[in-house]
Parts: C-alpha cells; sequence; structure tokens
C-alpha cells in the first residue's frame, strides 16, 4: 500500500503554478555516519575556515559522492592519510570520485573558507548605528541552508552522529548540539576552543551552534541538563520566558510515554535571530524576543511558554523522529503545534486550550481564504520552504485533536508511545503514523487521512433548524457547501439538545450534500449545540432563533461556543444586542470570550456598545483589555480620549498603552499629537509602545506623516517600529516615488525580517515600477520568506494573475496581446464611424 504516490487531492495553481512537478527526494549513494565540523571565526572579517571531516558508508557501491556547498572558496578535499582525491566543485555541489565498495566506510576531509555567508550563519555586533547590539554569531539551517556552512548531503533522513569544534575570540563563548567534550583556551591568539559532540543521530538542518558572551543558568529535569544561555545581564528575563522547561520535559516525557531522548537540553536566546525557535537537537535557538520583564508576563507568557513547549515537542517530532522528506513537514510541524496546545491544556486549563486550538483554526481559515488551498501533505511546491504555513502548522494541529477525539484519550496516547518507540532516530512519512494507528487500535484510518492529510480544504455547512411544537420534532436540515472543488466530508456530527429537563446528545454520519434529521423532545430546546464540543474542522452557518443564541452565550460550557453565539447575535445590530453582549463581555469568565465580543462590539459602533466598551476599560486580563481599547479605535471619536487616557500608564502591560496609542491616532484629534509623540520615548517589551505610537501617528496624521515615517523605516531605529513605519508607508505613500525609493532600498537592508516587510509593503502600495526589484528578490540566493514575499507582491501588482510566479511572465505577455487586440479593434472601429 503506498498512499503517497496516489495523492487525492491538488493544491491549486497559487500555490504550486499551472503545471507543478511533483518533488521526489534526492536519491543517495552514501550514508553519512559521522561528521566533524571544526570552524575558526574571525568575527570582526566575518570569515569562517572550515575543516569538515565526515565517514561514510557506501550504500550501493556507486563511486560518486555529492556533497553540497553553497559558494566555498576550497582549500583541499583529502581523505584521512593526506592523500588528495579527485573531484569538481560548481560553487554548489562537490563531486568526489571515491573508491567505493558497497558497505565499506570512507572518510573525506574538507578545508574550506567562507566569506560572509549569505545564508546558514549569521553575524550579530555593533555598528555606529546600534552601538549597543552585542556580539553574537550563530547559525541556521532548516530547509536547505546547512551547505552555506558545511559540505553536506543535507537531506533530512540521512541522520549521523555529529562533532562541532568552534574556535572563539576568548571573552565569548560557543555552544552547540549534544554534549561539551572539552573546552580550552589559546592565550597567545587570545580565543577559545568549545568541542562538543552529539552522540545520537540526527538530520543535517539540525546541526547548530551560537557564539555569545552568554550567561550560562543551570537547571535540570531529573538528571537531564537544562540549561539557559542569553546574553550577560538577562538572566532573570530568560528564566520567566523558559523556566517552565523541566515541568514541560517531564509533562510530554509521561504522555509520550518515551522520556525525554537526549543527553541534554538547552535554549540560546540569539540576538537578532530571524525566526521564533529553531528546535536545533539538544540545543533550541530562540528568539531573544521572548524574554521579558514582570510587567510584561502576562502578556509575554502566552508567547515565550507557547514558543517554548512548541520547539521542545520537537525534540521527539522532528529530531527523534524526522520528516522523510519536506512534502511530510506535517509530521514535524503539526505535531510541535498541537503538543504546545496540549501542554497548555495542562498548564492552564481547557478553555485557553480550546482557545489555542480555535486561533488556529482561524488562522488557518484565513490562509485558504485569502491564498490558495493545499492538502496539507503534497509534494506538489517548488520550494520546502513554501511548506512552512498554516496549513502544515495550524491546520494540522486541529486534525491531530480530530484524531485524539476519533480513538479517545486512551488509544491516542497508546498510539503515540508505539509511534515514536518504534520510529526513534528515524525517518519517518506519514504511511508510518498511519500504521502506527493501526497497529495499536486496528482502525483503518486511510479513509481519514485521505480526507484532511491528502486532500484540500474542509466541510462548510449550513444547518436549518425547526421545532414543530405539536409533534415535539426538532428538525434539522444540514449541507455541505463547499466549492466543486473540494469533495463531500465524512464525519461523525453530534448534535446536543438542552430543554428545561436536561441534555440529549446525538450522533449522526454526515456525509451527502444533503440530510434532514428529525429527533423526538420532550419540550422545546433552550439551547442546540452542534458539534458541542468544536473537533470537526468545520465553517458552519446555523439559523435558529435569537433567543437560542442568547440562551447559548450565557450558558454554553465551551467558550468556542459563546464566541460563536456572540458572532450571530452582533449581526441583529440593534442596541437591545449590544446591551446583551455588553453584559456579556462584563460577566464572561474566560478573556478569550471578552477580547472576542470586544471585537464585536466595536464592529456594531452604536451608543451602547461604546458605553459598555468604555465599562470594559477595567477588564482584568491585559488582551481582554487591549481589545477592548482597540474595538474602542472603530469608533474613531474624540469623546473617548478621556476615558482612554489613563490607559497609558497601565501598569501590568506593555500592550495596552500601545493600543492606546493607535487607537488616539484614529481620533484624527489634533489634540492627541503630543501624547502619542511622548510615547514615542517609552521602552518597552518588543518596543511595543513605540511601535504602535508610530502607528498612532501615521493614523493620526495620514499622508502628512510621511516624512516621519521615513525617519521610523531607516536603519538604526529598534526593528518593531520600523517594522510599522514600512506597513504605514505603503499605505499613506501611494503613487509617490520617494515612497516607492525608500521601500525598494529596504529591500536590501542589513536585517532579514526588514526586508520581508519591505518586500510586503511594495505588494501594497501596487506600483508596477517595483517589479524589477521583486523579481531580483526572486532570484538570489536569499531566505525563502523573502521570495515568497516578493512573490505575492508581484500578485498584488498584478491582481488578475490566478497562477504562480514561474508562469506570469506568459500570462502578462498574453494579456497585453489581448489588450493590444482591444485597442486596435476600438480603433478599426473609431476609424469605421468616421
Ligand atoms: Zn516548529
Amino acid at each position: 500500500m503506498c498512499l503517497y504516490s496516489s495523492f487525492l487531492g491538488l493544491p491549486d495553481p497559487r500555490f504550486a503554478g499551472l503545471s507543478p512537478k511533483p518533488q521526489y527526494a534526492e536519491s543517495r549513494n552514501f550514508k553519512t555516519t559521522h561528521v566533524k565540523i571544526e570552524l575558526d571565526l574571525d568575527i570582526p572579517k566575518k570569515t569562517v575556515s572550515g575543516v569538515c571531516t565526515t565517514s561514510f558508508k557506501s550504500m550501493n557501491g556507486k563511486s560518486s559522492l555529492i556533497l553540497k556547498a553553497h559558494h566555498f572558496k576550497l582549500l583541499y578535499v583529502k581523505d584521512t592519510k593526506g592523500k588528495l582525491l579527485k573531484y569538481t566543485y560548481d560553487d554548489s555541489k562537490i563531486e568526489i570520485t571515491t573508491d567505493a565498495e558497497a558497505d565499506k566506510e570512507i572518510t573525506v576531509v574538507i578545508g574550506y573558507k567562507l566569506q560572509d555567508p549569505k545564508l546558514g550563519i549569521y553575524f550579530v555586533g555593533p555598528d555606529k548605528h546600534y552601538p549597543d547590539k552585542p556580539v553574537q554569531v550563530w547559525s541556521h539551517s532548516e530547509s536547505e541552508d546547512a551547505p552555506y556552512w558545511f559540505p553536506t548531503q543535507d537531506l533530512p533522513n540521512d541522520k549521523s552522529t555529529t562533532e562541532v569544534v568552534v574556535t572563539v575570540p576568548n571573552n565569548l563563548m560557543a555552544v552547540s548540539n549534544g554534549t561539551l567534550l572539552k573546552s580550552s583556551e589559546n592565550k597567545k591568539e587570545k580565543t577559545k576552543t568549545f568541542h562538543w559532540k552529539m552522540s545520537k543521530p540526527h538530520s543535517p538542518y539540525l546541526v547548530s551552534f551560537a557564539v555569545g558572551d552568554f550567561e550560562e543558568l543551570k537547571d535540570k529535569w531529573k538528571n537531564v541538563p537544562v540549561i539557559y544561555y542569553c546574553q550577560k545581564g538577562r538572566g532573570d528575563d530568560i528564566k520567566r520566558a523558559f523556566g517552565k522547561t523541566p515541568q514541560m520535559i517531564d509533562f510530554f516525557s509521561n504522555k509520550i510515554g518515551v522520556s525525554y531522548p537526549y543527553e541534554k537540553y538547552a535554549q540560546v536566546a540569539a540576538v537578532d535571530f530571524i525566526f521564533g525557535g529553531m528546535e536545533h537537537t539538544t540545543v533550541t535557538t530562540q528568539t531573544d524576543d521572548a524574554l521579558h520583564d514582570e510587567r510584561a508576563h502576562e502578556e509575554a507568557k502566552y508567547f515565550s511558554e507557547g514558543l517554548c513547549a512548541h520547539e521542545l515537542a520537537h525534540q521527539w517530532f522532528g529530531d527523534l523522529i524526522t520528516c522523510k522528506d519536506w512534502s511530510h513537514l506535517w509530521l514535524n510541524e503539526s505535531f510541535a503545534t498541537y503538543f504546545d496546545a496540549l501542554y497548555m491544556e495542562h498548564e492552564r486549563g481547557n478553555d485557553e486550550f480550546l482557545y489555542e486550538l480555535f486561533q488556529n483554526a482561524e488562522s488557518y481559515f484565513s490562509e485558504d481564504k485569502e491564498k490558495y488551498r493545499r492538502p496539507i501533505v503534497t509534494n506538489l511546491f517548488r520550494r520546502p520552504n513554501d511548506l512552512v504555513d498554516r496549513h502544515t502548522y495550524q491546520k494540522g494541529s486541529i486534525i491531530l485533536h480530530m484524531l485524539r477525539n476519533a480513538l479517545g484519550d486512551k488509544l491516542w496516547w497508546k498510539v503515540i508511545k508505539n509511534y515514536v518507540q518504534k520510529n526513534q532516530d528515524k525517518a519517518v512519512e506519514t504511511l508510518d503514523f498511519i500504521e502506527a494507528i493501526e497497529d495499536v487500535t486496528g482502525m483503518n484510518m486511510k479513509k481519514f487521512f485521505d480526507q484532511w492529510i491528502f486532500s484540500a480544504g474542509h466541510p462548510e455547512y449550513k444547518v436549518l433548524y425547526s421545532w414543530d411544537a405539536k409533534t415535539k420534532d426538532a428538525c434539522i436540515h444540514i449541507s455541505q457547501n463547499q466549492t466543486s472543488d473540494t469533495p463531500l466530508f465524512s464525519a461523525n456530527v453530534k448534535f446536543e439538545f438542552t430543554t428545561r429537563s436536561g441534555t440529549k446528545t446525538f450522533e449522526e454520519l454526515v456525509e451527502q450534500k444533503e440530510q434532514i434529521l428529525t429527533y423526538k423532545i420532550d419540550s422545546e430546546p433552550l439551547m442546540l449545540r452542534i458539534d458541542p464540543d468544536n473537533v470537526i474542522l468545520k465553517r458552519i452557518e446555523t439559523v435558529k432563533p435569537l433567543a437560542m443564541w442568547i440562551f447559548q452565550l450565557v450558558n454554553d460550557p465551551n467558550v468556542i461556543g459563546r464566541i460563536m453565539a456572540a458572532g450571530e447575535i452582533a449581526k441583529y445590530g440593534t442596541l437591545k444586542e449590544s446591551e446583551i453582549l455588553g453584559e456579556a463581555m462584563l460577566k464572561d469568565k474566560f478573556w478569550g470570550v471578552q477580547a472576542e465580543i470586544a471585537a464585536l462590539l466595536g464592529q456594531m459602533k452604536n451608543t451602547t456598545a461604546m458605553e459598555y466598551l468604555i465599562k470594559g476599560l477595567s477588564l482584568k486580563h491585559p488582551a481582554a483589555r487591549k481589545a477592548v481599547v482597540a474595538a474602542l479605535g472603530e469608533f474613531k471619536d474624540p469623546k473617548i480620549i478621556k476615558d482612554i487616557k489613563p490607559l497609558l500608564d497601565d501598569k501590568n502591560s506593555y500592550l495596552v498603552p500601545a493600543e492606546v496609542c493607535r487607537t488616539l491616532g484614529k481620533t484624527k484629534d489634533p489634540s492627541v499629537e503630543p501624547l502619542i509623540m511622548s510615547m514615542l520615548t517609552r521602552a518597552s517589551w518588543l518596543d511595543a509602545i513605540r511601535a504602535v505610537a508610530v502607528d498612532g501617528i501615521a493614523h493620526l496624521k495620514g499622508a502628512e506623516s510621511i516624512e516621519f515615517l521615513k525617519k521610523y523605516s531607516e536603519y538604526g531605529n529598534e526593528e518593531r517600529p520600523r517594522f510599522a513605519a514600512i506597513r504605514n508607508l505603503a499605505i499613506y505613500g501611494k503613487g509617490r516615488k520617494d515612497v516607492l525609493d525608500t521601500l525598494v532600498a529596504l529591500t536590501e537592508d542589513k536585517y532579514t525580517l526588514v526586508q520581508i516587510s519591505a518586500a510586503d509593503a511594495l505588494g501594497e502600495l501596487r506600483d508596477e515600477r517595483a517589479i524589477p526589484v521583486l523579481e531580483n528578490l526572486i532570484k538570489d540566493d536569499r531566505d525563502g520568506r523573502i521570495k515568497r514575499a516578493a512573490e505575492d507582491a508581484i500578485k498584488k501588482i498584478y491582481p488578475w494573475l490566478d497562477t504562480d510566479i514561474d508562469s506570469y511572465r506568459a500570462s502578462i505577455e498574453v494579456r497585453r496581446e489581448l489588450e493590444q487586440k482591444d485597442k486596435d479593434l476600438a480603433a478599426a472601429k473609431r476609424s469605421a464611424e468616421k
């Protein structure tokens, strides 16, 4: 049986192009058994001297060994006895002719130099614009950037043990995978050498190092050292962000049934890290954005603890068990995303868990609606990086939740244990997971996987409910209304009726285009809940009386049911409904429901809604208060200034005062300008206040803020205010050549994330003059996210493009020809009329 070769669903052309070519993992003649990478860093010059000694076992007797190595200055390729080996090198691949025989071991030693690598290794340090920036050097390799810093076959399934030996100036420290075998100082050279060894095999993209003037904090889980590294002076902040790591290791070890599998677990908070976190085996690199002070903790913990749990879960799902090739990336990312949510369920309870999954689903729905629809597993993609999206992360997490519900908790955890035990230290594809389920449960889950993993989309239900008082029949008409390219779904759906005398639940297999279901109920239901636990990934529109929604708003024990009820009530839009929602917002015990209702009141924009929102400014949870302030921004009314002004000094939050800046700006009242300007000097977690103050000024002054925005977009400002400035330049600078030039220059900024943000902004400008620059961004050695942002920008400039970028040139030609034909036709018509 091979599901993988018979994909059921195709991604739409916006994802993979009009005639996508299937991607297959490369074959290899050799299996890597051990890699030793020795690096000597010259940080001021941004050069690396490297020696990479790799042992291979020949698999098929073929003599050609191909190693990827991008832009290396190769010094030599030899064997361990020093004999030079024959090779060719074309700036990206070293092809070595070996005397291989099947099962024979060979070792190859490659000496090389790197000059400021474009990817793979990142040098961070002070300059005249950022004099306080600490010196750090760190690596990042997923998906295919390892060959920018060491020669490797670079296949996720080519697992081996590794050693990383790094020589750095003697005031710095180098950390890497596994155990520190030795550190030694060379007093004469003023250097220190750190020698790390990883004794369990892992994939090339998980090999890593990080260098800095680190503070090292030690904790442990059982006998496993748990270590935190951060810039000196931030020890308290990193403990606040990641201090729950031992509890998380304990939770995952117990639940998965396979103890944390490695010799240590370290987290390095890296300055200017280009991702949230990266699960390098035993030594995760985390963004230092997660570090925060006491005041930020209540709002920052959602980010830092979520990140911590996600990357830790990867040590099992990703590192111990690795997707065989990138088309099965969900086996890494959906699992890490779902296990993060599972830890939150354990730590913070069911409401927070359900709300996290709800947000995951919403995040997937918006990608599905605005960008493309694709199966979670597909080999129709252009770059592995394209799979790093909300289908792989968020949608996959919901599918795992559905699977857990389908199996029941006891079997689910048995399956997970079986899957991990059976596949540890191996590379897997989706079939291995399906087999692990079948092994334990005897259940054939192929249909489930065909529907949710190998096909695209989700059910879109419409439900019409009616009650016959005479016969006491509750009637439900349910239909599936997804577009024709998405097949009908088959799912067991629960229908729960609540009457004065209690609750009754029925379960039905819903799989047809339309189904009519009738139930005898003792008296008219007060509440009808469909899929009451909100397990199924779906869109649903239910037509039932307003009174039932109002009852549900207060009485549904499930937070998502209350949120959905609020959404339906808001559609009625009168003062009465605003009052009902306002009361519910003030009384609900969960902040997520409060925040969602606040947003709805903001959309209702009537006087009652405003009154309740002003009362809501004293809600306890900072995220709820922030939502209230944002909702008040929708009114754009100077009347609210006096009410929100005191929250600029909210002592328990940074995000609330930040949001106040934006809402003040939206009032367009000139009197708020000095207030917002004064907030530009406030220090805060993530520079959130300064960033949103930039936003506030942009809202306040519109096109008149361009010079201000240009100034804040410049290199030398903090990153987040720069993002805010760039975003607003695109909104208020349309048609302006100076704004176009500013954004174009920013696509070559030193910071990857600024480049991405500038490419996004060029798309928003919708100015054809940006096209040549955007095309260049797609070509070179660049972060895949920059390429994707540039492609998305081109699609925004040419909104009629319904294909991928590879075929867009042809589309432009066709369009121009058509336009020319139209013009010729019109001209001919005009001359005929004369
Ligand atoms: Zn991840």
